[in-house]
C-alpha cells in the first residue's frame, strides 16, 4: 500500500502545494488502488481514468502558473451517485437511470472541479439513497473496509467505504436521514450534515427535498471541514439556499478551544437500544468532555420517540412525488410492454422494471399518506410531529451549545441481516433522524472500538441550525482527546484491505 493513500487530505493539500509530489500522482495512486480493490469492496459504481488523469494534470499546471484554487487543490475526490456529473453515469444506484449522463454538473460538482479537485468516479449507494447498508442498491452491495462480511453503513456506504478503504482521500455523501452520519460512524471515518441549505441541491438527485442536504465524508474532522467550505455557500439555483456565509469551518476547527463548552447529552438517545459497546464508547466520550472541562448536562427531548415514524411518512410522501418525473418519456430506461404500448402501460412497465423492492414500498407508502381522507391524519400529523421536534431541539439548545448522541444504536451488521426486516433497517436511523427534520447540523466522528466486535463506533454532535461552526469544533477536540488514546485517527487502524482478499 503506497503511503500516499494513508495520508489525511489535508496533509496531501500541502504536499501538493509545496510541489514535492503532483496531483497526477496523488490521483493515479488512488485511481489505481480503486481500480484493484473495487471487486473487494464495490465503493464505485463508475471509475473515470481519462477524466481524473486530465483534472489532475490541469491542477498541476494551475499550481505550476502560481495559482491555487482552494485549500485543497489538486487533491482527489469521490462523489456520491446522487450528484449529477456530466461527463459520467448518475444513477442514484437504480436501474431506472441506469447509463443516464446528465445534461449538466451539479452545483457541487462545479465547486468541486473549480477547487482543482480531480473526481475519481461515481461511489455506490442505496437505491435513490433509501436504506441504511447499501444493499439496496441495483448493482450490488458494498462492503465495510473493517470486515468485508458486513454493511459499510447507508445510502452512502460507496463514499464511507471508499473513503474508511483508502481508495479516496475524501468523498462526498447526501443525508436525508443520516446516510452520510450513519455510514461514518460504522466505518470509523468522519461524515458531516450541514445545516440545510447551506450546500445548494441544484443538480442532486432528489429524495426527499425538504430533508436532503449534501456533505463531506473524511478521513478526520480537518478534511470534512475544509470540504464543506469548498462545497457550501449561497445557491441562486437552489431556492432554499441560504443567502449569508455560514463561516469558514476549517478556520473553527484549528481554532478550537473548550473553554465555557456546555454539552447537552440527550436523555432519550443515551440509555436503552444502544449496543452495549457502544454505550460504553459513548459514555467514555462524555466522561473525557466533562473532565476536559466541559460542563455536561441532560437535556429532555420527548419528541424524539416519534421521530422515525414521522421521517417514514413524510421522506415517502416527498419521494413518491419525486419519484414521478421517471416516467420513461423524459429520460432514463424505457421498457415497451408486449402488446398495444399506451403511454400509462409503458410506464408501467418502465417503473415495474426499473425499480427496485424498496423504492416501491415507499411509494405506495408516500402515496397512500398523500391521499385524499388520510392525508391529515398521517402526514398532517408527521409535520406535527416535526414541529414539536424542532421545539424540544430549541429548549435543548437553550441549555447547551451542542447536544451528543452515539450515532448508530449498533456497530456494522453483517449483510443479509436486516435485509428482510425493514423496520430493523429503519430503527438504525433513530439517533440521526431528528437533525434532518429540524434542519440543524450534524457531524459523526469515531469515538472508539465496540468491546464486543473490535468494530468502529461514532458519536454525533448536533448544533443549532447554521452553527455548523460550533459543531466542527466540537468534533475537532473529540478527535484530539481520541488521537492521544489512538496516536493517529482512528482510520489508520482499519485492516488492510489487501490481506482480507479471498
Ligand atoms: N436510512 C435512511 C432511509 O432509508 C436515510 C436515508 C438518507 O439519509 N438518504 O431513508
Amino acid at each position: 500500500m503506497s503511503e500516499l493513500v494513508t495520508k489525511s487530505a489535508s496533509e496531501l493539500a500541502e504536499l501538493i502545494k509545496s510541489k514535492e509530489v503532483s496531483s497526477k500522482e496523488v490521483t493515479e495512486t488512488f485511481f489505481d488502488r480503486a481500480t484493484d480493490l473495487n471487486h473487494l469492496t464495490l465503493s464505485y459504481l463508475h471509475l473515470n481514468r481519462e477524466t481524473a488523469l486530465a483534472a489532475a494534470e490541469a491542477a498541476d499546471k494551475a499550481q505550476s502558473e502560481g495559482k491555487s484554487l482552494s485549500p485543497l487543490h489538486g487533491v482527489p475526490i469521490a462523489m456520491k451517485d446522487v450528484l449529477a456529473t456530466q461527463d459520467a453515469p448518475s444513477t442514484a444506484g437504480s436501474k431506472i437511470l441506469e447509463g443516464w449522463i446528465p445534461p449538466y454538473d451539479a452545483t457541487v460538482t462545479k465547486k468541486v472541479r473549480a477547487a482543482g479537485m480531480p473526481i475519481i468516479g461515481k461511489t455506490n449507494m442505496d437505491e435513490f439513497a433509501m436504506g441504511s447498508s447499501t444493499e439496496f442498491s441495483a448493482y450490488g452491495p458494498s462492503k465495510n473496509p473493517w470486515d468485508l462480511t458486513r454493511i459499510p453503513g447507508g445510502s452512502g456506504g460507496g463514499s464511507s467505504s471508499a473513503v474508511s478503504g483508502h481508495l479516496a482521500p475524501l468523498a462526498t455523501g447526501s443525508d436525508t436521514g443520516g446516510s452520510i452520519r450513519y455510514p461514518a460512524a460504522v466505518t470509523g471515518s468522519v461524515g458531516a450534515k450541514p445545516t440545510y441549505g447551506a450546500v445548494s441541491r441544484y443538480g442532486v438527485i432528489a429524495l426527499a427535498s425538504s430533508l436532503d442536504q449534501i456533505g463531506p465524508v473524511a478521513n478526520t474532522v480537518l478534511d470534512a471541514a475544509l470540504l464543506q467550505d469548498v462545497i457550501a455557500g449561497y445557491d441562486p439555483m437552489d431556492s432554499t439556499s441560504i443567502v449569508e456565509s455560514l463561516g469558514s469551518m476549517a478556520d473553527a476547527v484549528r481554532t478550537a478551544d473548550i473553554t465555557g463548552l456546555k454539552v447537552g447529552v440527550v436523555k432519550q438517545l443515551s440509555s436503552d437500544g444502544f449496543q452495549p459497546g457502544v454505550k460504553a464508547c459513548f459514555d467514555d466520550t462524555v466522561a473525557k468532555l466533562s473532565a476536559a472541562g466541559a460542563e455536561v448536562v441532560e437535556v429532555d427531548c420527548p419528541s424524539f420517540e416519534y421521530a422515525v415514524a414521522a421521517y417514514y411518512l413524510i421522506l415517502p410522501a416527498e419521494a413518491s412525488s419525486n419519484l414521478a418525473r421517471y416516467d420513461s418519456v423524459r429520460f432514463g430506461m424505457r421498457v415497451m410492454p408486449e402488446g398495444n404500448p399506451t403511454i400509462e402501460r409503458v410506464m408501467a412497465a418502465t417503473r415495474e422494471a426499473g425499480f427496485g423492492p424498496e423504492v416501491k414500498r415507499r411509494i405506495i407508502l408516500g402515496t397512500y399518506a398523500l391521499s385524499s381522507g388520510y392525508y391529515d391524519a398521517y402526514y398532517g400529523s408527521a409535520q406535527k410531529v416535526r414541529t414539536l421536534i424542532q421545539q424540544d431541539l430549541a429548549a435543548a439548545f437553550s441549555k447547551a451549545d451542542v447536544l451528543v448522541t452515539p450515532t448508530a444504536p449498533t456497530t456494522a451488521f453483517k449483510l443479509g441481516e436486516k435485509l428482510d426486516d425493514p423496520l430493523a433497517m429503519y430503527l438504525n436511523d433513530i439517533a440521526t433522524i431528528p437533525a434532518n427534520l429540524a434542519g440543524i447540523p450534524g457531524i459523526s466522528v469515531p469515538n472508539g472500538l465496540a468491546h464486543e466486535d473490535s468494530l468502529p463506533s461514532g458519536v454525533q454532535i448536533l448544533a443549532p441550525a447554521k452553527q455548523d461552526a460550533q459543531m466542527y469544533r466540537v468534533a475537532s477536540l473529540i478527535e484530539q482527546m481520541y488521537v492521544g488514546e489512538w496516536g493517529a485517527p482512528l482510520i489508520s487502524k482499519v485492516p488492510v484491505l489487501e490481506a482480507q482478499n479471498g
